[in-house]
């Protein structure tokens, strides 16, 4: 599994630990009793304006207005429906956020993000403020009762009647829910991994709403998510390479400082990578790299791969000296050698074929990797001047030929 899908499958899976853990826990007379699960009622608001400010750092336009949205949820149940002096009708309260909080989040994390201070930026807050406005305004009419039209269901299954939210508000969230599921697949973005475990907070929270403690409990856990998320965003935008899914070299900077005193270091390097660039396109190129980190990562022996920048990879092999890891290597290089990569591209003959012809034509492409290595001795006792030497070990490789590993 590469680093990215553990990031993802925190971003998702921690949230909902804690949702899991929450949910079961929540009806426990010990908890209760000692009010285990009781945040303070100000703790959502910390979280958002601590969110605020991070996505405003990463100008992250989508989660500064998602925390914009869920403050103003937080803030009208708090002023209007948990108080209990408030006169205002609270069942239309309710019902207009299980229809507009779901909404709002979704259309905010769909929106294109083009800064949170552009003109398109600044119209998305003022409709949201004016449509936190107008619900306000409304909940404190005595004649208006719009419950109604929130309440709108066309079908009258039993199973909607498990949730106190209605039939719009279901509908939307689980719509959500499984578009930020599918964003989360085909886009390997930790962000939206971290709105899916928001939204099913947000379910929570809104199932829950008429408790208060509960309630705010999901609120928390729902800006925790998509904070969580933008702080693993942020690392990973650090720490991991966006084409291959490896670390950085900025990584391995770190894990070099702690190797211990029985290590070996392996330079990669992709062979011809400038002919493939040139004679099949930049995009080839990249699927290159994708395959070759593919089975860097894969490597045996306890090897960790870096991309080191370009075509250049670095393998640390901790606690094996040279010896151990030229065995892995070898393996390693031959793997490369003899998996085929097949470039398939689309043929568009000017005239139309009397016969059909196969529309892809099929190509195979030749990648070797040549790699250096050598390990941590008394002559190299720094990883700096071990490194060093494994890249004169791969300049060997590549004098004598190339597609082998030198020691
Ligand atoms: P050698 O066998 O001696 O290593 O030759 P080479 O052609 O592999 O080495 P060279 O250093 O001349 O070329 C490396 C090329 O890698 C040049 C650069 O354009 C290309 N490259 C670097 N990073 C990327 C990338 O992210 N994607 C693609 N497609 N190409 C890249
Ligand atoms: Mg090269
Ligand atoms: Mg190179």
């Amino acid at each position: 599994m590469n680093l990215l899908t553990k990031r993802l499958l925190i971003a998702l899976g921690l949230p909902s630990l804690l949702l899991i853990l929450v949910y079961l826990l929540q009806n426990a007379s010990l908890a209760q009793q000692y009010r285990l699960l009781t945040p303070a009622p100000q703790l959502p608001y910390v979280i958002v304006a601590i969110g605020l400010l991070l996505s405003w750092g990463f100008k992250n336009a989508r989660d500064f207005y998602i925390f914009i949205v869920i403050g103003l949820a937080y803030l009208g149940l708090q002023s209007l429906a948990w108080q209990p002096s408030a006169n205002v009708n609270v069942s239309l309260l309710f019902a207009g956020l299980y229809f507009l909080l779901p909404l709002n989040l979704i259309l905010h994390s769909l929106l294109s993000d083009r800064g949170i201070l552009s003109s398109h930026g600044l119209w998305r807050l003022v409709l949201t403020c004016l449509e936190a406005s107008i619900l306000f305004w409304l909940v404190h009419q005595p004649d208006y009762h719009l419950e109604s039209f929130f309440n709108y269901s066309p079908v009258t299954w039993p199973l909607l009647h498990l949730s106190k939210i209605n039939f719009l508000g279901l509908l939307l969230i689980f719509t959500g829910l499984l578009l930020f599921a599918l964003q989360t697949f085909f886009q390997q973005s930790v962000l939206h991994a971290g709105r899916w475990a928001m939204l099913l907070s947000i379910l929570l929270a809104l199932n829950y709403v008429q408790t208060p403690w509960l309630s705010s409990l999901y609120f928390t856990i729902a800006s925790l998510a998509c904070l969580f998320a933008i702080v693993l965003n942020s690392y990973n935008l650090a720490y991991l390479d966006e084409l291959t899914h490896l670390p950085t070299r900025r990584a391995l900077k770190q894990h070099m400082n702690n190797l211990g005193r029985r290590y070996s270091l392996a330079v990669v390097d992709i062979d011809f990578f400038k002919k493939i660039n040139d004679n099949y396109g930049h995009d080839v190129g990249d699927q290159v790299l994708r395959m070759v980190a593919g089975q860097l990562r894969k490597v045996h022996g306890g090897g960790k791969a870096y991309r080191f920048g370009g075509e250049e990879f670095v393998i640390v092999f901790q606690g094996k000296d040279a010896d151990d890891a030229i065995l892995m290597l070898e393996s390693l290089r031959e793997r490369v050698a003899n998996k085929p990569f097949i470039q398939r591209s689309r043929l568009r003959p000017k005239n139309k074929p009397n016969k059909p012809r196969p529309r892809t034509r099929v190509q195979r492409i030749n990648v070797t990797i040549s790699i250096g290595i050598a390990e941590r001795s008394t002559h190299h006792d720094c990883p700096q001047d071990v490194l060093k030497s494994a890249d004169k070990a791969l300049y060997k490789a590549k004098k004598t030929g190339r597609n082998k590993v030198v020691a």
